[in-house]
């Protein structure tokens, strides 16, 4: 996390009251707030805070849509960490954040830290002189990774804008640093036109060159950084064979931080939005096997009854860090604001934001 949480623990108490009733409470305190606040809830949420977004989506969508939101001077974000931190970055000065459980960070954001991506930018610059190294972020990175990008000509990209992030990336400069998602990189550059191989992964732990060769990293035009989402490596090609040996008709839609080979076995891969969208306008009567997190499939399959929709790997465990939002660090949430407490806030320093600011800017002009 790049910024400092002001803490505020939710009361025991609150683990002790029945569901049915924090519900009331939470929906009470929902109503008195009216549009000073506004909700926000990522896909991957669970559905005991979901029935309280006001907007759902994916971590970009959801940071303008809060800064849109100018009537609210509370953006609720049922999501993790690094989701609050772009929320805040984009809010307009009135506009704070509120992350219900400060603790519900995301594995692959902290796959890379500040120290460790500017210590490898100084061996890179160092190794490749002449050579222009264009970095590009993650949505999924800290606030303090995205103002990095800023600062030295790079920029943000979601799953959904990668492609066309790395084509913009390629024409400004002769390699692209991408971190912190390693089959993201990948899966971006073959989409784009490089061959699987062309990419070589830096290991933050290893102390010379992230471990590659001087030779390779000179030719290499991606440098991919060693980080992976706990989720979306847990899908495998032997389930998705699997999916297909139960019906050959099935559709395998997988999201593009699955490994590389899973996205190659599979029919189609996209963003959540896309993922969404596609579960709309595949015909009715439609297998469709999905390799995202569970609580957004389940949804899926919730909401087209007319469809069979499953996830590729039916024993998964939803995002542990996104199922930290829970009912009752809400419903205390909603209460201590409805109050006049403003709890869990996250806010970026100023000077981290502004630069962050400039590398999600670069992102929305390649629109
Ligand atoms: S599903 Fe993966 S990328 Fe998304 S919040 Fe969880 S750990 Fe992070």
């Amino acid at each position: 996390m790049s910024t400092t949480p002001i803490t505020c623990a939710m009361p025991e108490a609150y683990t002790l009251v029945e569901e049915s009733e924090l519900r009331q409470r939470a929906w009470t305190a929902r109503r008195a707030l009216g549009d000073r606040a506004v909700i926000l809830g990522h896909h991957y949420q669970k559905d005991e805070v979901m029935e309280f977004a006001d907007i759902t989506g994916d971590s970009y969508l959801l940071a303008q849509r809060g800064a849109a939101a100018t009537a609210a001077e509370l953006i609720v974000f049922l999501g993790v960490y690094f989701m609050a931190e772009s929320a805040d970055v984009l809010a307009a000065p009135h506009q704070r954040v509120v992350l219900p459980d400060l603790g519900a960070g995301c594995h692959l954001a902290e796959c890379a830290d500040i120290f460790t991506v500017r210590d490898a930018w100084a061996q890179l610059t160092q190794a490749l002189p002449g050579k222009r190294i264009i970095p590009l972020t993650y949505m999924n990175s800290g606030a303090d990774l995205k103002a990095f990008v800023g600062e030295h000509g790079g920029a943000v990209c979601t799953s959904g804008n990668a492609q066309r992030a790395f084509r913009w990336a390629f024409s400004e400069g002769d390699a692209v640093f991408f971190f912190p998602d390693e089959h993201l990189g990948r899966n971006t550059g073959v989409q784009i036109g490089l061959e699987a191989d062309a990419g070589r992964v830096w290991n933050p732990r290893l102390a010379e060159l992230g471990g590659i060769a001087p030779n390779e990293l000179a030719e290499t035009p991606l440098i991919l950084w060693k980080g992976f989402c706990n989720v979306h490596t847990a899908f495998t090609t032997a389930q998705v064979a699997d999916a297909r040996a139960q019906d050959p008709a099935t559709i395998v839609i997988v999201h593009p931080e699955c490994p590389r080979d899973v996205v190659a076995a599979a029919d189609e891969d996209g963003s959540t939005e896309f993922i969404i969208r596609r579960c709309q306008e595949l015909p009715e009567g439609s297998r469709i096997v999905i390799g995202t997190d569970w609580n957004l499939v389940n949804r899926l399959a919730h909401r087209h009854p007319d469809k069979h929709i499953f996830c590729l790997n039916e024993h998964i465990c939803p995002c542990v860090t996104m199922n930290r939002i829970t009912l009752p660090k809400l419903t205390w949430c909603l209460e201590s604001l409805a109050a006049g407490e403003i709890v869990n806030t996250v806010k970026v320093e100023d000077e981290m934001a502004r630069w962050a600011r400039v590398a999600l800017d670069r992102m929305l002009a390649l629109a």
